[in-house]
């Protein structure tokens, strides 16, 4: 069920069951030659809505916007650490005052700081108010898949991000894959990372596919639900 469809007598009544409530949050970035800005918002509202089905959660709007380094390409728009966090925050906080108790934030953006922002305002909530908030990026379960699956290296806009998108909007991805790595010393701090990876992939992309997306979202899936039920007795 999406939050924003209900209205306030439909939503106090289903409130007081306690439903888990589903925040995602993605990036406005780029994603290669081949995927659109949006790819990281349309991966979390996926798996927002198949959870929802599973197991009747509330799935609130989307953040459409997160934090990013990689706004030296066209099309990326990146807000601040502040601005998230804050926005985070106050988004917990209007979900307390509705006596919303269990909480799901996934974001389809992993990015360190962009992740450390929503953290620091999920640990100010838990510690302020009677709530339990689960905190993750769907690509810590699907990067589980790693060496596995697919090969060790595969990151930003490669086969996992690639063949995700095959299976949720094969509409928008092109067949344009294309992969570049310019120099890169280990552990150096990177200011514009469209002088490193100048096609937009961190790996590369080639051997992607529908069926291979379709395994992958099921794995977070599947994932999701049993820490979903490990921490909140949800299933
Ligand atoms: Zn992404």
């Amino acid at each position: 069920m999406d939050w924003n469809e209900l209205t306030f007598r439909e939503i106090e009544k289903i409130l007081k069951e306690e439903p888990l409530v589903i925040l995602p949050i993605g990036s406005v970035e780029e994603h290669g030659n081949h995927l659109p800005l949006g790819s990281d918002s349309y991966q979390a509202i996926y798996v927002a809505q198949e959870i929802s089905k599973r197991i009747n959660a509330l799935v609130l709007p989307p953040i459409y916007y997160g934090f990013t380094e990689l706004d030296d390409f066209r099309g990326t728009v990146s807000i601040g650490f502040d601005a998230l966090y804050l926005l985070v925050r106050d988004i917990l906080r209007g979900l307390i005052k509705n006596g919303v108790k269990k909480i799901l934030i996934i974001s389809g953006h992993a990015s360190g700081i962009h992740m450390a922002a929503i953290k620091r305002a999920a640990n100010e909530t838990v510690r302020d108010y009677f709530v339990k908030i689960i905190l993750l990026s769907d690509y810590d379960i699907a990067y589980e898949l790693r060496g596995k699956l697919v090969p060790y290296e595969d990151s930003h806009a490669g086969i996992i991000e690639t063949s995700r998108m095959m299976a949720i909007r094969p509409d928008l991805v092109k067949g344009n894959f294309r992969f570049k790595k310019g120099e890169k010393g280990s552990f150096l701090v990177i200011d514009n990372y469209s002088t490193v990876y100048p096609e937009g992939t961190f790996s590369n992309p080639e051997g992607s596919s529908k069926d291979l997306g379709e395994k992958i979202n099921n794995y977070v899936i599947e994932r999701l639900l049993i820490i979903i039920k490990e921490n909140l007795g949800i299933m």
